[in-house]
């Protein structure tokens, strides 16, 4: 099973999937909990040049690029290994990530990265994706919180109406998706949230 976790900055993406996975691991299954960009050596470097502060014009479709040949490299040395293991492996982001940053970010075109993604990821799908949201004050909030004004990498420099896009592009996705991507609604307590996203994957994929 695979299943990938979306969303915007201050969603509580990263935290939430940490408790998934516990809650997983806790009922017995063996979990890989991994991340884009990044998840192997290589590809975590990759990770590296693209927060780098101060490249924050490089060209969408060289970003685009590098994000699916660092998840070429993930796919290979990470999770498909672990999937036919028998493993459940859940992602920090994946190609939806692209979709929304890359896509509806910075413009480019989505039939690009669909085809991109149907040479890279093929038919390692997720079977199901987690799109984390909240109002955009809360994640502004909460962004604010963790990094300070300007604080973030170069992607939280960033202009609001940038972070708009990205939120817009999310969140036309589960249409596009329907038996794949579900909603979640990211606010109230962590607990509230871990419990909301249990239930899904439970309804789901009866884990
Ligand atoms: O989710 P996480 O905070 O680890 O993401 C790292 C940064 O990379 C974030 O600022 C995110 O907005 C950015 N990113 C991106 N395009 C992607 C994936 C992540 O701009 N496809």
């Amino acid at each position: 099973r695979f299943i990938t976790f979306e969303g915007g900055e201050g969603t509580g993406k990263s935290t939430q999937i940490r408790l998934l996975a516990q809650h997983l691991a806790a009922a017995g299954h063996a979990v890989t909990l991994t991340r884009e960009p990044g998840g192997t050596a290589m590809a975590e470097q990759v990770r590296t040049l693209l927060l780098l502060r101060g490249e924050a014009r490089m060209d969408p479709m060289a970003e685009t690029l590098m994000h699916f040949a660092a998840r070429a490299d993930h796919l290979a040395h990470c999770i498909r290994p672990a999937l036919a293991e028998g493993r459940i492996v859940l992602c920090d982001r994946f190609t939806d990530s692209t979709r929304a940053y890359q896509g509806a970010g910075h413009g480019v075109p989505l039939t690009q990265i669909d085809a991109l993604d149907e040479m890279v990821t093929g038919t390692t799908q997720p079977d199901l994706t987690l799109l984390l949201e909240v109002p955009p004050a809360v994640s502004r909030q909460r962004r604010v919180a963790r990094d300070g004004v300007g604080g973030g990498d170069r992607y939280e420099d960033l202009a609001d109406d940038f972070h708009a896009r990205v939120a817009a592009g999310f969140s036309q996705l589960p249409a596009r998706y329907p038996g794949r991507i579900v909603r979640v609604d990211g606010s109230g307590t962590e607990t509230a949230v871990a419990a909301r996203i249990a239930a899904i994957v439970a309804e789901r994929l009866a884990l």
